[in-house]
């Protein structure tokens, strides 16, 4: 088996097909001088490798049906455990998030690297994979190298995002020569730029909101975390998370706005009601005052000054309509999104190959038997909090059993 790109899926892929096929040469092929580029640098260096609660739900793109399989296929119980033997203990942190003990992501990689060897795994580094052909004995991979032979490959060359650690998309070409079809990448997880100046006094804020991406023809989202502002635009989790429903509107031709909920969890009849009682309680507090509980008192300042309302007058002096215009921009708050910050800023990619042309129970392709796509490269992309990792550990076991199978 040859497993082309050593990432993390590349690298869950090579551990157990190497364990479970003993008889067999496992070659995991990596474009990169270094292995691990994304695992190192993920989670602030920490490396979130998965999170305590993974459902599919939990996932976008393609077929939640198929996303449900794999993961139960090998959980996230399973995922604790391997790294456990590994020496790698986990800990949960805020959101279930989990990250190992030593609180550093090197030991993940490092943990893996040894896994790999001990199991029996060559791993071979900067060696691009440029060409893959399919014979009637398997493969022929084209490589800086020369030709590599291999009855079956795993296809693990992730996505788009973050293009200088290797991944540039020759995978989907290889992909797409061998008969699959793609559903067009976009960036995800990835701020979003935005137009105006209301957001630049506001860099280095961040504070929790509900944000809502209304997509022509489509069912509005809304999800809650925390927004950072920024120079350029918006980042934070919640805007994150939000950024492939922009970006993917953007790429199908659908008209699409975004607004923020600078309240969260509040509707109008709430929010009016609890400023109602906070007038009779506090008449004399200024609005600024009274806003400068609800937010960052420079959001709370900067809202006022784009609405043109007197940060002074008292709460009994601001006329209802004042008052209703104030917290409907507050509930709804535009954010006039130009862009996102691109494939270099992204953590995953959006689209990919097609679930449906990927047999759940294995994940080889119904295109090209003894081919296996695994990780970022398939149409799935996970919200922000260990689930991407954990897409990649659970199709990489699933793939490794699927070429056991195959090669028996
Ligand atoms: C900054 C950042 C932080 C992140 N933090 C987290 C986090 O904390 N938790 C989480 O769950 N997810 C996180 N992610 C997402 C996570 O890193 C990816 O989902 C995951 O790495 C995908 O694994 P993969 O093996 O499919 O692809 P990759 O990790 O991208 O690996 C692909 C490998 O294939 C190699 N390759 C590509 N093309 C070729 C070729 N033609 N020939 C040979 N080799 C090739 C590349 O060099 C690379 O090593 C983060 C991503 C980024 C960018």
């Amino acid at each position: 088996m040859a497993a082309v790109g050593a990432g993390a899926a590349g690298l869950m892929a090579s551990i157990w097909a190497a364990r479970r096929c003993p008889g067999w040469t496992v070659l995991a092929l990596d474009g990169a001088e270094r292995l691990g580029a994304k695992i190192l640098v993920a989670g602030g260096g920490r490396c979130n490798v998965t999170n305590a609660e993974v459902r599919a739900k939990d996932y976008w793109g393609g077929s939640r049906r198929v996303v449900q399989r794999v993961l139960a296929a090998w959980p996230v119980s399973e995922t604790v455990a391997f790294f456990e033997t590994l020496g790698v203990s986990l800990h949960a942190e805020e959101g279930g998030k989990l990250f190992p003990n030593t609180h550093r992501a090197r030991t993940v990689l490092d943990a893996l690297l040894r896994a790999a060897r001990e199991a029996g795994v060559r791993l071979v580094t900067g060696c691009r994979v440029t060409g893959l052909e399919r014979t009637a004995a398997g493969f022929v991979l084209t490589t800086g190298g020369g030709p590599v032979w291999a009855r079956t490959v795993v296809l693990a060359t992730g996505g788009l995002a973050l293009p200088r650690s290797g991944s540039d998309g020759t995978g989907y070409r290889l992909a797409e020569a061998l008969g699959h079809t793609l559903v067009p990448p976009t960036p995800a997880l990835v701020p979003l730029v935005l137009g105006g100046e209301f957001h630049r006094p506001l860099a280095g804020v961040s504070h929790p909101v509900e944000v809502t991406v209304r997509a022509e023809g489509e069912r509005p989202v809304t999800l809650g975390g925390s927004l950072l502002w920024t120079h350029f635009g918006v980042s934070g989790p919640v805007v994150l998370n939000a950024s492939r429903h922009w970006l993917r509107a953007q790429l199908a031709g659908r008209a699409a706005t975004v607004t923020t909920n600078l309240l969260p969890g509040e509707r109008f009849e709430t929010a009016e009601a609890a400023w109602q009682r906070r007038t009779a309680a506090q008449p004399r507090q200024s609005v600024q005052g009274a806003l400068a509980d609800l937010l960052p008192a420079r959001v709370a300042e900067a809202v006022l000054t784009e609405l043109r309302i007197d940060p002074r007058v008292p709460l009994a002096h601001l006329p209802r309509d004042g008052r209703r215009r104030l917290l409907n921009a507050l509930l709804a708050w535009p954010l006039p999104v130009r862009g996102s910050r691109g494939y270099n800023y992204a953590e995953v990619t959006a689209g990919g190959i097609p679930l449906d042309e990927i047999d759940p129970a294995t994940l080889q392709s119904r295109v090209c038997p003894g081919l296996f796509p695994v990780g970022e490269i398939l149409d799935v992309d996970g919200r922000i909090g260990g689930f991407n990792f954990q897409w990649a550990w659970s199709s990489g076991y699933v793939a490794a059993e699927g070429v056991a199978a195959a090669l028996d």
